[in-house]
C-alpha cells in the first residue's frame, strides 16, 4: 500500500515481502517514469499482463521478480489519496475479476483510513484549545491524570503550575478583544516553545494557564516557573497594537501522597490566589512555606 505524500508515493505497508522493513517508507516520484503514476494521475485501475514490455524497469534488480502489475486507486471524497498495488511472478496473472477484487477492498481500505483519520482528528480537536492550540482544560486533566498515576506509581514526584495574565481585562479594554487574543496565542507558543517535551501546556480557562511537571520535584518546579516568568517579562509581545509588556502570577505546586490529580490543580490555584493578592507579577509556592518568592 501507498499513500501520497506531497509529489511522492510512499510505501507504507506490504505483504509477501521477504523483508518488509526494507520496503516501507520506499518512495517513488509523482509523476515519474512508473506504473504507480499513471493509477495516480488517472485515478483508474491499471494492469499490465507483462511489465517487462511497457516498463525497462522491471527488467532490471530489485523489480525483476514482477511480470503482473495491477495498481488500484484508494480514493477519498473524490480524492486519490495513494493505490494498492497487488504484483505477481507470473506474466498475464490477474482475470477482471481479480482487477474488480482489489478495486473492492481498495475502497474498503480507503473508506477505513478515512474513518481513521477523522477519529484522530475529532480526538485531537477535542483536547486541543481553539484559540492558542495547546490543551484545552479536557486535554489537561485526560493526559494530566494518566502522567499523575504514572507518577504515583513508579513514585515520582510530580508538579503542577498555575499561572493567570495579570490585569489581563485592561489589554481587552485598551486594544481590544482581537488584540488580547493575540497575546493569548503568542504567549501559549512562547510557553509551549521554553517547556521540556514531556511537560505538558493547557489553557485551563480564559487567561489561565497550566503546566504539568511530571519527574520535577518542588525545588526545580519552583525554578521552572521563575524561568517561565523571566521569559514572559523579558519581551513584551509583538501584537498589531504594539510591543505590550505582560506579567504573571504563579502558583506552583508538588502532589503529596494524599494528593489527588484535581487537589493537586487546586493547591497550584490558591497559591496562585495568593500570589495575585499579593500584588501579582510574582510566585507562591504551596507549602514548602507558602512563601513568597518575587525573584
Ligand atoms: P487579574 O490580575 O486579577 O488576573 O486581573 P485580570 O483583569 O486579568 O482578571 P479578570 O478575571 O478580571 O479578567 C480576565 C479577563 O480575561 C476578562 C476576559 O475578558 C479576558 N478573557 C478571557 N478569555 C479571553 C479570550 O479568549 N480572549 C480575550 N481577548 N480575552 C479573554
Ligand atoms: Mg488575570
Ligand atoms: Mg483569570
Amino acid at each position: 500500500m501507498q499513500l501520497l505524500e506531497g509529489d511522492k508515493l510512499k510505501i507504507i505497508g506490504g505483504r509477501g515481502w521477504n523483508d518488509l522493513n526494507k520496503i516501507i517508507g520506499l518512495t517513488f516520484p509523482v509523476p515519474g517514469d512508473n506504473p504507480n503514476s499513471v493509477v495516480i494521475e488517472t485515478g483508474a485501475p491499471y494492469h499490465l499482463s507483462d511489465t517487462w514490455e511497457v516498463y525497462t524497469a522491471f527488467r532490471e534488480p530489485p523489480h525483476n521478480h514482477i511480470r503482473s502489475w495491477l495498481g488500484v486507486p484508494l480514493i477519498v471524497q473524490n480524492k486519490i489519496i495513494g493505490l494498492l498495488a497487488i504484483d505477481s511472478a507470473e506474466p498475464d496473472d490477474f482475470s477482471d475479476a481479480d482487477i474488480n477484487i482489489a478495486s473492492e477492498f481498495a475502497n474498503q481500505v480507503a473508506s477505513a483510513l478515512e474513518n481513521a483519520r477523522l477519529f484522530s482528528h475529532a480526538q485531537t480537536q477535542a483536547i486541543t484549545d481553539v484559540l492558542t492550540g495547546i490543551y484545552n482544560r479536557r486535554g489537561l486533566y485526560q493526559l494530566g491524570e494518566f502522567e499523575f498515576e504514572r507518577a504515583r506509581r513508579i513514585q515520582r514526584p510530580f508538579c503542577a503550575l498555575m499561572f493567570d495574565i495579570d490585569h489581563f481585562k485592561r489589554v481587552n479594554d485598551t486594544h481590544g478583544h482581537a488584540v488580547g487574543d493575540q497575546v493569548l496565542r503568542l504567549l501559549a507558543e512562547r510557553c509551549h516553545r521554553n517547556s521540556r517535551a514531556i511537560d505538558l501546556i493547557g489553557r485551563y480557562g480564559g487567561e489561565e494557564f497550566i503546566v504539568l511537571l511530571p519527574e520535577t520535584n518542588l525545588e526545580s518546579a519552583h525554578m521552572i516557573a521563575k524561568r517561565l516568568r523571566k521569559t514572559i517579562i523579558k519581551t513584551p509581545f509583538k501584537t498589531d497594537a504594539g510591543e505590550l509588556p505582560i506579567t504573571v502570577s504563579i502558583g506552583v505546586a508538588e502532589a503529596d501522597l494524599s494528593d489527588t490529580f484535581s487537589t493537586l490543580i487546586e493547591k497550584a490555584d490558591k497559591s496562585l490566589y495568593q500570589a495575585k493578592h499579593s500584588g501579582r507579577d510574582c510566585i507562591v509556592v504551596y507549602q514548602a512555606a507558602q512563601e513568597l518568592d518575587q525573584t
